[in-house]
């Protein structure tokens, strides 16, 4: 096959007749009834997205009502009327580009035509394609012929946007929506088109063609094309349709999630650069990894076939059993507004490199039912009851290292609460609990965050410990990659402006790294450790969680443990 030929594979792959079209048989079978029945529309308006057959179809409902056999349910596609409008010279078919010819003076003109009969056929035809990009004068033109039209004329508009088009349109046509083409049926057609031609290609190269065409058949057929006249002799593997697509291949973004899921820190950042390396594109990147995290998402909850989870099926699978349904989806959200943040960065690399780490070390709030199921499954075992099945199993889940697992020093996982019968609230000399006034201004702290780095906005809200005292606004972060996030250029600056702008300008702000307990071992003095304490109940006592408890139950935090 000749290098021209494979240009053509498009123009020779359009379909001629209605059984033809591919994936629109709602449409196409209810165009053949009307035809069948006389019951023909004196306007036809075709939505859908692009490249689905909007326009294909309009010229063989044309053929239909011209076909020299006809009307016909399906034209015969060999009489001169059938060849004509196929080759675009039919005399009474006219094709109308509403993007290029939008303005009145074109409209009246075929107002003006539209009164002359037909010259060779039955019908009159008018297809106006893009129809929404039509001025408003040259709509009410329109109308006028639509509200009387000759009986000879008909009109195809086609449109990728229906809500542009007014109302007084959209109600004298009859209206037939195109449906966006499953991956699977795309890659079917695709496979048929390689087998009649000849050309050897993998299933999973067709199944990455398929995603990238979105849904539209003549995308899929023009990147196919592309990829034919590309690549050389030989078959068309993934990785050649990868790389002339410049896409990140499922095992790459597999490795970065299983880098995330295992808490590797050094794999992450291995594959952040291996892809500033291969010169991909960080936005296209993003795109891709959330598709990814959504199709294991789908999968989790059951669906495997769902559309767009064809590709890389066995990686994802195998990925979505290793965690919970709920843990996919707060890695989603996480990196949803992580990716928002890359893209406004100056350097995105760096960005993503700190993100996907943020990911990794991100906490997973305990659901409040966890908690009070644990609570009770406690209380039973210490009246002296066997634990349920229920229980042992939450224990067990419990054990298994979480994803995105709280490091709080007052999670369910290390603390424990001793309610006691209902006594005042504790309020200890020297820290103050934070009043509730102190928490809504924390939130406006979050809120400002929010609009100017989503990032910070994400380290803050994941639960770190915070103390107020003495105008002194102490936050305490996770780690040290966290602690360098938060100084790096100009965090420090929206930072302070935004503690100044919630809790007021005298308020100082001081930020550390949490100290785990092993390393302050021996070193803090009795008074320290109170201090510490009742800044733990304090920050307890904050948490919405606990506050949930300390409703349910009459009671006072008395100790936290590790
Ligand atoms: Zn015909």
């Amino acid at each position: 096959m000749s290098e021209e030929s494979y240009l053509v594979l498009a123009r020779k792959k359009r379909p001629q007749k209605f059984s033809e079209v591919i994936g629109q048989r709602h449409v196409t079978t209810t165009l053949q009834n009307a035809v069948k029945t006389g019951r023909i529309a004196h306007a036809f308006l075709l939505t859908g997205t692009r490249g689905v057959g909007k326009t294909t179809t309009a010229r063989i409902l044309a053929k239909a009502l011209n076909c020299e056999n006809g009307p016909a349910p399906e034209p015969c596609d060999e009489c001169a009327n059938c060849r004509a409008i196929s080759e675009g010279s039919s005399l009474d078919v006219i094709e109308i580009d509403g993007a290029s010819n939008r303005r009145i003076g074109e409209v009246r003109e075929l107002r003006e035509k539209a009164k002359f009969a037909p010259i060779q056929s039955r019908y009159k035809i008018y297809i106006i394609d893009e129809v929404h990009m039509l001025t408003t004068e040259a709509f009410n033109a329109l109308l006028k012929t639509l509200e009387e039209p000759p009986p000879h004329v008909k009109f195809i508009l086609a449109t990728t946007d229906p809500n542009k088009l007014p109302p007084t349109i959209l109600s004298r046509c009859q209206r037939y929506d195109f449906k966006t083409l499953p991956d699977n049926v795309i890659v079917e057609f695709l496979s048929k088109i390689a087998k009649d031609e000849n050309i050897e290609i993998e299933d999973e190269a067709l199944k990455i063609l398929a995603l990238s065409a979105s849904g539209s058949v003549r995308d899929a057929l023009s990147v196919f094309e592309s990829i034919i006249s590309f690549s050389e002799e030989g078959k068309i593997t993934a990785k050649i349709v990868q790389d002339i697509l410049g896409i990140v291949d499922s095992m790459f973004l597999a490795d970065t999630v299983q880098a995330i899921v295992n808490d590797d820190a050094q794999a992450i950042i291995k594959l952040t650069s291996q892809l500033s390396e291969r010169g991909y594109d960080v936005d296209s990147f993003c795109e891709h990894f959330l598709k990814f995290l959504r199709d294991i998402i789908v999968i989790s909850a059951g669906e495997d076939n769902a559309a767009g989870t064809l590709q890389g099926l066995d990686l994802k699978k195998k990925l979505s059993a290793q965690r919970s349904f709920d843990e996919w989806l707060m890695l989603f959200n996480l990196f949803y507004e992580c990716s928002k943040e890359i893209k406004r960065a100056e350097n995105p690399f760096l960005v993503l490199e700190v993100s996907l780490l943020r990911c990794m070390r991100s906490k997973f709030t305990v659901p409040i039912d966890d908690i009070l199921n644990k609570l009770s499954s406690s209380e039973r075992e210490s009246r002296g009851f066997p634990r349920n099945e229920d229980g042992s199993k939450q224990s067990r889940n419990r054990e298994n290292k979480s994803l995105f697992e709280s490091q709080s020093s007052y999670n369910t996982n290390n603390a424990k609460f001793s309610a006691k019968e209902s006594s005042p609230p504790n309020v200890s000399a020297g820290i103050q609990t934070v009043p509730l006034s102190q928490s809504d201004k924390w939130n406006e702290f979050l809120r400002i965050l929010e609009k100017r780095s989503i990032i910070l906005n994400s380290i803050f809200s994941n639960g770190c410990r915070k103390v107020f005292h003495n105008n002194i606004l102490q936050i305490f972060v996770d780690d040290d990659i966290t602690y360098s996030t938060v100084n790096m250029g100009k965090n420090p600056l929206i930072i302070s402006e935004a503690v100044k702008e919630a809790f007021g300008k005298e308020v100082k702000l001081k930020i550390e790294v949490e100290k785990k307990e092993k390393e302050c071992n021996g070193k803090i003095s009795k008074e320290e450790k109170k201090i510490s304490k009742d800044a733990l109940i304090a920050e307890a006592m904050e948490d919405r969680n606990v506050q949930a408890i300390l409703n349910c139950f009459p009671s006072r935090i008395v100790d936290i443990k590790n």
